[in-house]
């Protein structure tokens, strides 16, 4: 265990919301199989995408900037040969686009080479990188998975799986993991099970995801989720399953399903399609509206509207149209240019909407700007009324364990009661989902969640503000 204390403070970003995938399986051309993998994880990251693929001998690895078909191109797939790969796509948060951040990291250390990418937040990175850095450690970026690669490669004595137990002592917080060796991959969640990973089989082989739609998608079968503190090895004999650290209560993250998941993917028993669906049903109990029509945001806001929809009698129509093509590389537009952005990206359809009483279905409302610019939208279409349902309950709290939510000083319901943020949009109704409705809908298999973004409820202890004047590498 690390234990001497310096003050060397990084900044809270940073925010890990990304995507994994990992594979072992000879015969295969496997990073073929991850780069698929990743396209189908891509709505857990855009900023920058990589995969490390390993033959036996040595780990390669061809990473990028960009969206996974932009830093994917030309042979550069040709060229990762191998029988295990791991991979990973990166989500952009402010102030953190950087090369240097982008993942597999691969290193070479004592034991030869090793690749690791990780999805979530640790919540004691400043104290452990402080610690690393008093007995020489370097870093090249700001990402946690830098502190992990340097805890991992300490204590790797005998084997990776006891090094990873080891610094699954050491490390607090949300972490779903994939690391590559030269022959075999591992997979590791931490002991509350905050953000996803799922193992499936594939041919001779098997693969590991944040989301079973990666591992529908390149035609695995789905097998079960990764347990909470578990280890998994990949390798020429199978699956070998160790629990690296005693599983905590579970803290799955409840806005993977309101917001950050795929519908068509099955996490820790629950499909997201079908719980955003219930969302949608619940909030039509708690909030019936006199209305003509139900539409939704798209895209999160669909399966929700359409649940609301179902249960109301309330018709649903497609009220707003998404541009599907507007991709990262989307320019900020100026003052003047801002309402032509805000339709480029959703068009309203005035023969939709046109002296309609809405109920405009939404999946969250983090700072209120959007809401505020929809609204403004439907009633310049010609909407009579606008009420705003949103499958979610209000956003009070920052997310410490991977999702990117804003500064608390920005999140509208924690600066303001229900009726000014009804105003502040200018909606003739707003409702929120109610936290006990949410839970409800998990209720029947018993699942356990962390709603520390709703009820400041922390499953883990959250960082120490950060101080001022202290060293960054951002
Ligand atoms: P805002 O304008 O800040 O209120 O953003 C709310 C919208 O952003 C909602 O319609 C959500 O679909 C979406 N959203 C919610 N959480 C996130 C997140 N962590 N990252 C990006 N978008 C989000």
């Amino acid at each position: 265990m690390l234990n001497e204390v310096s003050s060397f403070v990084l900044p809270d970003k940073p925010v890990e919301e990304c995507g994994v995938f990992g594979i072992y399986t000879p015969g295969l051309e496997v990073a073929k199989v991850t780069y698929y993998g990743l396209y189908a994880l891509q709505h857990r990251g855009q900023e920058s995408a990589g995969i490390a693929v390993a033959d036996g001998r040595q780990v390669q690895l061809h990473k990028g900037m960009g969206l996974v078909p932009e830093v994917f191109t030309g042979n550069s797939l040709d060229q990762l040969t191998g029988h295990a790969a791991i991979g990973h796509v990166r989500y952009s948060t402010t102030g953190s686009s950087q090369p240097l951040n982008a993942q597999p990291l691969v290193f070479r250390y004592a034991k030869g080479m090793m690749g690791l990418a990780h999805n979530g937040n640790l919540t004691n990175i400043t104290e452990l990188r402080a610690q690393l850095c008093a007995t020489g450690s370097v870093f090249q970026s700001s990402t946690d998975s830098e502190v992990l690669v340097n805890l991992i490669a300490r204590y790797n004595a005998n084997s990776l799986e006891e090094a990873l137990m080891k610094c699954m002592i050491d490390v607090k917080g949300a972490y779903s993991l994939v690391i590559i060796s030269e022959d075999c991959v591992y997979a590791a969640r931490d002991p509350h099970g905050f953000r996803p990973l799922c193992l499936g089989q594939l041919g001779e082989g098997y693969v590991v995801a944040s989301e079973s739609c990666a591992l529908t998608t390149v035609g695995a079968t789905f097998v079960r989720d990764v347990a909470p503190g578990e280890i998994l090895r990949l390798d020429r004999k199978g699956v070998t399953s160790t629990q690296g650290f005693r599983a905590q209560n579970p803290a799955h993250c409840i806005f993977e399903y309101i917001y950050f998941a795929r519908p068509d993917s099955t996490m820790d028993s629950f499909n997201v399609n079908r719980v955003r669906r219930e969302m949608g049903r619940q909030l039509a109990r708690e909030y019936p509206v006199e209305a003509d029509i139900v539409i939704p945001v798209p895209d999160s806001g669909t399966a929700a509207a359409r649940g609301y929809a179902e249960e109301s009698g309330i018709p649903f129509e497609e009220g707003l149209m998404k541009n599907r093509y507007i991709g990262r590389t989307f320019i900020q537009p100026t003052q003047q240019l801002r309402e032509i952005a805000v339709r480029l990206k959703l068009n309203p359809v005035r023969e939709v909407l046109e002296g309609k009483r809405v109920v405009m279905v939404d999946d969250s409302i983090v700072r209120g700007t959007t809401s505020q610019k929809i609204v403004a939208m439907l009633r310049a279409a010609g909407a009579k009324e606008v009420h705003l349902c949103v499958s979610s309950p209000p956003v009070m709290r920052s997310c410490y364990y991977g999702i990117d939510t804003s500064d608390e000083k920005e999140l509208i319901a924690a600066k303001q009661p229900l009726e000014e943020i009804c105003k502040a949009i200018n909606a003739d109704g707003l409702h929120y989902l109610s936290l006990e409705g949410l839970l409800e809908i998990f209720s029947s298999k018993g699942g356990h969640f962390c709603t520390a973004c709703f009820d400041g409820r922390y499953p883990v202890e959250i960082p120490k503000p950060r101080e001022a004047g202290k060293f960054s590498l951002e």
